[in-house]
């Protein structure tokens, strides 16, 4: 009666060409299979070793494989999977009596979903349906999703073209800017930004700017929806909104909720749990008890070891010794604690290149923006490393070293 489980994949060759033959052919392929991680170490199938300055996207916000998540995961995998929102579950209720503690002032009620994109969906249809409204106010470059609704409010066309007509009433305007929030009207149903934004490039939301949203959505009786799908747990605070001190009524959260499993949450207000009418959204597997046991253990950790704090020590640290190459390549340095973006003065997939060769992963965002989404373990030895490797690949491209 054993089962038989098919042969380990152990060669790049052979893992190439599966998935190259087999997958829609959407993404540009690094030419490395990533099969094991600890920490902020990740190796390939040939056992090279790597500093992971990207967290699988900033999903793996604890490091790969950590003691306390991969134990709960564990226990729970032993006791019940799945459990459908329509029951009452022991896990999600620990979870959200832990997150709730954590929440900006006015942030009350949650829903759960499984991805950044269906936490702005969510967002998109609650703020529709609580003001009667259509219309909706996004902002350049922003990334919110790839799903119609969050793909309407995404800034940059490329991703959008090919799909069109999108939803209609959707009025993009200049990210950062106080003037250009007077597109919000009373017909506006939300706002929607990032409080940084994050694959437009690590812009942060300027002083002021998300103060003036607020006011201008309270102006019209439009709410202001976060998206901190990116931006949670990562800048030294569990939300950007308690960080900058504004009070949304909606915020969107996913990526590093439950440590890389898969969990998206919209978060809201009292006032806008309370008029969402019931019966009209939902799914299969949101909430379910295997990521809730993984999204307890993810915030227990992060709030227990202190890694807020530290994680923004790092950054400070990674940044200066950024700042300190004062390199000609780089045009410029923006963040905060480690969500940090280096732009350079020439295309950045030919250094990333270089940088994974050396062994450091770190991301793209936009064409010249090198993105470091390092996990919140990460050590100052492990940033002045990154530093250095990257470096290294900075000094190749420039043709000084060979
Ligand atoms: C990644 C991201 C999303 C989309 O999340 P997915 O899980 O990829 O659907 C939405 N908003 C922001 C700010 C993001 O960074």
């Amino acid at each position: 009666m054993a089962t038989t489980l098919p042969n380990a994949l152990t060669d790049i060759s052979t893992i190439r060409e599966i998935e190259n033959a087999d997958l829609v052919p959407l993404y540009a392929k690094r030419d490395v299979a990533l099969v094991r991680g600890a920490g902020a170490t990740l190796w390939d199938s040939d056992g090279k070793e790597y500093l992971d300055c990207m967290s699988a996207y900033g999903a793996a916000i604890l490091g790969h494989a950590h003691p306390a998540v991969t134990e709960a995961i564990i226990r729970q995998a032993q006791t019940l999977t799945t459990c459908h929102q329509s029951f009452y579950n022991d896990q999600r209720a620990q979870y959200l009596q832990l997150l709730m503690r954590h929440t900006p002032p006015g942030i009350t009620r949650a829903f759960f979903c499984n991805s950044g994109t269906e936490s702005v969906e969510a967002a998109l249809k609650f703020a529709r349906a609580v003001t009667g409204r259509q219309h909706l106010v996004a902002t350049r470059r922003a990334y919110h999703g790839r799903t119609m609704g969050s793909l309407a409010v995404t800034g940059d066309n490329k991703y959008r073209e090919a799909y069109a007509p999108m939803y209609g009433a959707v009025t993009h305007v200049n990210y950062g800017d106080p003037d250009s929030l007077a597109a919000i009207t009373d017909e506006t149903a939300a706002l929607i930004v990032e409080p940084i934004q994050g694959e437009g490039g690590i812009h942060p939301a300027p002083d002021g700017y998300l103060a003036a949203a607020r006011a201008a959505c309270d102006a019209h009786g439009a709410l202001l929806i976060l998206d901190e799908v990116q931006t949670a747990f990562r800048t030294g605070a569990i939300f950007r909104a308690t960080a900058e001190n504004v009070a949304p009524d909606i915020i969107a959260v996913s990526k590093a909720v439950a440590n890389g499993l898969p969990m998206g949450l919209t978060l809201m207000t009292e006032a806008v749990a309370t008029r969402v009418p019931p019966g009209t959204h939902g799914n299969t597997f949101g909430g379910n008890p295997l990521v809730c046991a993984a999204a307890t253990a993810t915030l227990s950790t992060i709030i227990g070891d202190g890694l807020l704090e530290r994680s923004k020590e790092v950054g400070d640290h990674f940044v200066a010794a950024l700042r300190d190459l004062n390199h000609p390549m780089i045009r410029d340095i923006r963040g905060r604690g480690l969500m940090i973006g280096v732009e350079l003065k020439t295309k950045v997939t030919p250094v990333l290149r270089r940088m994974q060769e050396a062994g450091l992963l770190a991301l793209p965002a936009g064409g010249l923006i090198i993105r470091f989404l390092p996990p919140l373990i990460f050590t100052k030895a492990d940033a002045d490393r990154a530093v250095s490797l990257f470096t290294q690949a900075l000094e190749r491209g420039r043709g000084l070293r060979s």
